[in-house]
């Protein structure tokens, strides 16, 4: 999509702090994170938030376990120091989506509350 910031970084004409690629997905360190490890999974292909892939949900499923992956890459799994990780996907304005291109928030690195905010 053409006037899309995530569409830019995946096709690299945005230069992003890119972790890794997948024939699926690519995952970037957000720009303001909010934990010592925020990572950015988001398909490659353009959708505007998970609901719009719910057509496709092979693909919904690639971008799990692709954010699965980045995450245990990253040290985070649950049986690990840090104990864990929180993958967050926010649909709509109203929670907080700001960038309409999918995108699994992984995080981790310090404690989390719950519920969230
Ligand atoms: P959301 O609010 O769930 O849509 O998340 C969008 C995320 O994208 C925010 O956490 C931003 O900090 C992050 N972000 C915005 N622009 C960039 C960028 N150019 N590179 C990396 N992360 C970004």
């Amino acid at each position: 999509m053409s006037d899309c910031l995530f569409c830019a970084i995946v096709a690299g004409v945005i230069p992003a702090d890119i972790v890794s690629r997948t024939e699926h997905s690519v995952a970037f360190r957000d720009v303001n994170p909010q934990a010592p490890v925020h990572i950015l999974v988001v398909p490659i292909q353009h959708s505007a938030d998970l609901a719009a892939m719910t057509d496709d949900r092979p693909a919904a499923g690639h971008l799990m376990a692709d954010a699965t992956a980045v995450a245990q890459a990253e040290g985070l799994s649950p049986d690990g120091e840090v104990g864990g990780y929180r993958l967050v996907l926010n649909t709509g304005a109203g929670v907080g989506q700001s960038v309409f291109h999918t995108h699994v928030h992984v995080l981790g690195g310090r404690d989390f509350a719950w519920p969230p905010g």
